[in-house]
């Protein structure tokens, strides 16, 4: 069902129900005074009559006071009216009839309750105590009559009631399906914006209306993340150009170099030479890809990733030996003074080889960009974050560069003269991220650069 319908819907259902239960009170509060009123009425008749006969004192001039009764313009519809005197016979009776039939149990009611109520069919019934002005005598009145008027009335106002309930549901029907449409128009609106979006035309797509109600935030919202999603396409669409740029170049070398070979016959020591360079940008190829696919994996998902409690302190050390080992011209420093009592301290909860990565790829790049091929380690920790920091006097990163030396593949400007394909720093990134650490960098150009790795410890 359309959120409109429903609306409307619900709208009317409410509407509905509050109609129905002011018509339903109505209707019950007009019966009730109906029926007070009506038998307030037949109790003064009775009791009007019932004066008269006690004044007349001529309780044989019945027959006049039956015209009496009946001549009176108040005269109620059906209306019959019998008095008992305080032996129970019956003295006076307003209609002609040999016989008077009454119900002998609402009569016995009335001498205990002084005053009863009744209904008998259509005919409404009191009976009431009456006492003669001098106190002498009591007598017990049974009147009734029918509310001709009142119900016709009553069936009126039924009627009425009934119909405006209908038109007031019809008209809210109405009125919920325009409001609904109403309030729907932005969201129908946002609806329509949204289908015509792109990858390529994600900047403030939403009209965000007046900024304050929930729909503008929406709309802030869907803007925002719409915002995060061209920045990741925009990654995508950067790494996928330096992607095929850094294959394409390795590929195109190896094309000429196979071009020239071939052009002419040549000597063994020559073929020697070309396949040498072949395999150079072979070797060039398997390594950038390897990167890639380093680069692919560390972008899995976390569940997959074995995580055990390590410490950080050994790994450095494992991982200064490892280097040393490759690359035996590296000076690498490890400063590790702030030994901590409690070992919990100094021990993350990771992953070792994607730890190990981390520490590798920043020692790695302090030696590789410093002429000095040094790289100062130091390990310490606070309340909650164990702590790695790689120092260097190298070359340094250009500013407007610091941001962006983190994406894939993206190489300093200063750094084309060295080794390299650009995707370290962002598996660090993506490793760190994925242990709920995070990496911060301070650099100089000419002088140095500061990398700085925080991970919670234990
Ligand atoms: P690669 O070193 O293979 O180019 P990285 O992702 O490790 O790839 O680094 C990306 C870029 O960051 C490098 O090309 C370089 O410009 C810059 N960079 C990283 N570390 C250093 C450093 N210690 N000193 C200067 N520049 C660095």
């Amino acid at each position: 069902m359309k959120i409109r319908t429903k609306i409307a819907l619900q709208f009317t259902i409410i509407s509905a129900i509050i109609l129905a239960f002011f018509a339903i009170s109505f209707y019950y509060l007009a019966q009730k005074n109906r029926k007070e009123e009506f038998y307030t009425r037949l109790r003064d008749q009775a009791v009007e009559r019932a004066n008269l006969l006690i004044k007349v004192q001529r309780i044989n001039q019945k027959k006049l006071l039956k015209l009496i009764g009946k001549e009176t313009l108040t005269k109620l519809y059906s209306e019959k009216i019998l008095m008992f005197n305080d032996k129970n016979k019956l003295v006076y009776q307003s209609y002609e009839a040999d016989t008077v039939y009454y119900n002998k149990q609402l009569f016995e009611l009335v001498r205990k309750n002084k005053y009863v109520e009744a209904v008998n069919g259509d005919l409404d019934v009191i009976g009431t105590m009456f006492t003669s002005d001098n106190q002498q005598k009591e007598f017990v009145l049974l009147a009734s009559a029918e509310d001709y008027l009142g119900k016709i009335q009553l069936k009126k106002l039924q009627n009425s009631l009934i119909t405006s309930f209908l038109i007031g549901v019809f008209v809210t029907i109405g009125l919920g399906w325009v409001f609904a449409g109403q309030s729907l128009k932005p969201i129908a609106k946002m609806n329509e914006e949204v289908s015509s979006i792109t990858a390529y035309n994600l900047r403030k797509p939403l009209n965000e209306g007046n900024g304050q109600d929930e729909i503008a935030k929406l709309a802030m919202n869907f803007n925002l993340m719409f915002q995060r999603l061209e920045q990741s396409f925009e990654l995508q669409r950067s790494f996928v150009s330096n992607a095929s740029h850094e294959l394409r170049t390795p590929l195109a070398a190896i094309k000429s170099e196979i071009q020239v070979a071939i052009e002419k016959p040549r000597s063994a020591d020559e073929y020697q030479k070309v396949l040498q360079l072949l395999m150079n940008d072979t070797q060039r190829l398997i390594q950038l890809t390897n990167g890639l696919l380093q680069l692919a994996q560390s972008e899995k998902k976390e569940q997959s990733v074995i995580m055990q409690p390590l410490r950080l302190d050994e790994l450095v050390f494992q991982t200064q030996e490892e280097l040393q080992n490759q690359h035996p011209d590296y000076q690498i420093f490890i400063d590790f003074d702030e030994i901590p009592d409690n070992e919990n301290f100094i021990t993350i909860m990771g992953s070792e080889p994607l730890i190990k990565t981390v520490i590798n790829n920043l020692i790695d790049n302090a030696c590789k960009y410093s002429s000095n091929k040094r790289a100062e380690v130091s390990i310490g920790f606070d309340d909650t974050n164990c702590l790695v920091r790689v120092n260097d006097n190298g070359i340094g990163i250009p500013e407007s560069e610091i941001k962006r030396i983190f994406e894939p593949l993206y190489r300093g400007k200063n750094a084309t003269t060295f080794k390299g394909y650009g995707i370290g720093l962002s598996v660090c990134r993506r490793i760190v991220d994925m242990h709920q650490g995070s990496i911060k960098l301070k650099s100089e150009i000419g002088v140095g650069s500061s990398f700085e790795v925080l991970l919670p410890h234990l």
